[in-house]
Formats: structure tokens, C-alpha cells, sequence
């Protein structure tokens, strides 16, 4: 509500260059940086995939695409996504999604959803903006087939930590069509990965065939 009335009144500028009209504009998009050319799993290099050959055996993802490693501008704009300008900061991470995603892609984009105390405290859920607003541009079908479970959140820094605290984490929503045969996972941010596996792994257990998955940056 808020941040529709400030953007009505307040034009947004750019976060690289100040120039009035759009969070990043035209001359500052190179600035998110290429996708990082490493697996993410075991950090060896990679081109165009962020899985290698070798970790594909133990991951339930069959692909993952990043659009951007962690940097200044990447960052500014989760921070932004985070805590301000959450509608028209989703929309541009969409839109540079839409970079990585192959144009022949089929399948249902499902966002991860956000722990329900973080969503509270916002009062939206960022990874359902980007989605619904990634499903508009590629007019690929949009569910949101998972519900977070509880409380559910990562609070350890060790990998194995996290991974037992995700590993149920989520729920397959009942109502769902269950005809879905692949999915495209959608989220702002990787870090370890224990929350897309965790949600892989239950879609795979769900008899869906292809898991994929589209983030916008890889910390
Ligand atoms: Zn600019
Ligand atoms: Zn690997």
C-alpha cells in the first residue's frame, strides 16, 4: 500500500546511476554480471550449468540456471527486494530471469516460498512476485504447488545444519492439479542449495518428473 502510493508520487531512480525512470536502468543492466560458470555444488567449473556431470548423480534438480553472482548491484537489489520497493524490484528480477531461462522452455513455475514469519513481517511473499511476474513474461503456466511447513527457516551457517533443518520444510498443497510433469523453481537468492533440494525432493516424490530451477543470484 505504502509503496504503491510512494512510487505514484516518486519516480524510481536508478540504483547504479541515479537516472530517473527505472530501479536499474538500460546503460547499468551489465552491471548484475554474468552467470557464474561453477558448479554450485562442488564449485568446479562449468559452462552454462550450474550442476556438473559429477554432483548431477546426488542432486534431485535436473537444472539450475543464475543469472548473477553476488555482487554490488545483484546485492543492492535483494536488499531492496528485502526491505522496500518489493513490487517493482521483483519485476525487474523477472525480467533478467527471463535472460537465462532457454526460450523453448516447458514446464510450471512454482516459487519457493518464503518462511511464514519473514512473509509477516513484509506482508508479501518476494519469491511469489517474481514468479507470478516471470510467468506474465514467458507465458509459461505459474503454480504455487508448495506450502512452507511451520516455522521453518535456515538459522545454521554449516551446510548439513541447514540441509536437516530444510528437509521438511515443505508440503505439496492438496488442491494442486496434479498433472504437472516438470517444474521450474523459482527464488531471489542461493546460498548452500538445502532449500531448492529440499523442495526438489518433494516434488520428485510427488511423481513430477523434471525438476528445474531459476535464481536470480547465487551468494
Ligand atoms: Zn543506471
Ligand atoms: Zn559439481
Amino acid at each position: 500500500m505504502l509503496e504503491s502510493v510512494i512510487s505514484i508520487f516518486a519516480p524510481h531512480t536508478c540504483i547504479s546511476c541515479g537516472f530517473e525512470g527505472e530501479i536499474l536502468c538500460k546503460q547499468c543492466w551489465p552491471k548484475l554480471g554474468a552467470s557464474p560458470e561453477s558448479c554450485y555444488i562442488c564449485h568446479k567449473t562449468t559452462i552454462g550449468n550450474s550442476i556438473c556431470d559429477y554432483c548431477s548423480a546426488e542432486t534431485n534438480l535436473d537444472q539450475l540456471w543464475v543469472r548473477s553472482s553476488y555482487g554490488a548491484v545483484p546485492k543492492e537489489l535483494i536488499r531492496l527486494l528485502k526491505f522496500n520497493r518489493a513490487k517493482s524490484v521483483s519485476a525487474t528480477l523477472a525480467v533478467a530471469l527471463t535472460e537465462i531461462i532457454p526460450t523453448n522452455y516447458q514446464g510450471t513455475i512454482v516459487p519457493i516460498p518464503t518462511a511464514s514469519s519473514r512473509r509477516r513481517l513484509r506482508g508479501y511473499d518476494q519469491a511469489v512476485l517474481i514468479a507470478k511476474e516471470l510467468s506474465r513474461l514467458t507465458s509459461l503456466p505459474y503454480s504455487p504447488l508448495l506450502i512452507r511447513k511451520g516455522q521453518s527457516r535456515q538459522v545454521g551457517t554449516q551446510k548439513a545444519d541447514r540441509a536437516r533443518q530444510m528437509a521438511d520444510a515443505f508440503r505439496i498443497r492438496r488442491t494442486s492439479k496434479t498433472d504437472i510433469a516438470q517444474v521450474l523453481l523459482v527464488d531471489d537468492v542461493l546460498t548452500t542449495g538445502s532449500t531448492l533440494e529440499a523442495a526438489a525432493k518433494i516434488l520428485k516424490h510427488a511423481a513430477i518428473k523434471r525438476v528445474d530451477a531459476a535464481v536470480f543470484a547465487r551468494a
